[in-house]
């Protein structure tokens, strides 16, 4: 722990700014590793002459700041932490850094899930950090949660922050690709989420140097037209889900009209495109028979 003045963290502040970067990455920085919540943060500007505590020195917070502009490294790697939805996750650089328009997978299911008493399976396939399963498992304690991961570090990454969040126990962690690990659930399922990896390969080669170089390319990268893994999930829910059981999945923002066409050619019914933040086509969901 280091104490200093709000005004020299103030001052600091500015400085590291003409260096470049965001003020939100900055802000980020203060917080995930000086251990400074933005909101503390910004009280500070009021009272400056208050006195700060943070978890590391100003040089060693500027070096990290400045390893950030220098690679582009995210900021959640630098600290090992994301925060998403009401949580606060640990991530590392096998998981992907869960993204806020995911955080409308949840809504979805809160929406479609009225009454919270009734006990329900679910999945949430590739979980990665966890993130989907446990906001959902967090949410409706009555219900049994199945995560599957293709990478061991995810699925100790995910186990970890559930047990960190939350003293529930409705959440089980599963390695293997896909539904593989579920070969006893099958038939058992009355609802499956996933976030897979959808961008088509062209699209991946260009994306930016902070996400390519960064995040796990097993998590994002769906071959060549994107669809590879929502091609498999799709196929296999019908023998995993219960009838009348629910499958919701993420998609790349071109992708709504053709994984529609996927659930309706595996018998899926009721099937609908929904809209994230920016009114794109984002989701998918459909009803098994
Ligand atoms: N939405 C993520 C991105 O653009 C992609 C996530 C995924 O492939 N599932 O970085």
């Amino acid at each position: 722990m280091v104490i200093i003045s709000a005004k020299k963290l103030l001052m600091w502040e500015k400085k590291q700014l003409l260096k470049g970067g965001d003020k939100k990455s900055l802000n980020l920085l203060i917080d995930l590793l000086g251990g400074l919540s933005k909101k503390e943060f910004n009280f500070l500007k009021i009272k400056p002459e208050k006195k700060v505590e943070l978890k590391i020195n100003l040089e060693l917070l500027e070096y990290f700041w400045e390893k950030h502009l220098n690679s582009s490294i995210p900021i959640q790697y630098l600290g090992g932490i994301s925060y998403w939805r009401d949580l606060k996750l640990e991530v590392s650089s096998k998981v992907l850094i869960p993204r806020p328009e995911t955080e409308i997978l949840v809504d979805i299911i809160s929406e479609r899930f009225k009454n919270k008493s009734k006990k329900i399976t679910f999945v949430d396939l590739g979980t990665g950090s966890g993130a989907i399963g446990i906001a959902l498992a967090l949410l409706n304690p009555k219900w049994d949660g199945l995560a599957t991961d293709i990478d061991k570090n995810a699925i100790e990454i995910a186990s970890r922050n559930f047990t960190k969040i939350s003293n529930q126990s409705n959440l089980k962690f599963y390695l293997g690709n896909w539904w593989n690990p579920l070969i006893n659930f099958k038939g058992e399922i009355d609802l499956a989420v996933a976030n897979p990896p959808y961008i088509p390969l062209k699209t991946y080669e260009e994306l930016p140097k902070e996400v390519k170089k960064f995040e796990p390319r097993i998590a994002l990268m769906g071959g060549e037209d994107g669809l590879e893994h929502i091609k498999e999930i799709v196929r296999y829910a019908p023998s995993y889900l219960k009838e009348k059981g629910l499958l919701l999945i993420e998609n790349h923002f071109d992708q709504g009209d053709r994984v529609k066409e996927l659930f309706l050619e595996n018998k899926f019914t009721s099937v609908k495109v929904l809209k994230d933040f920016s009114g794109i086509g984002r989701f998918t969901i459909g009803r098994y028979k």
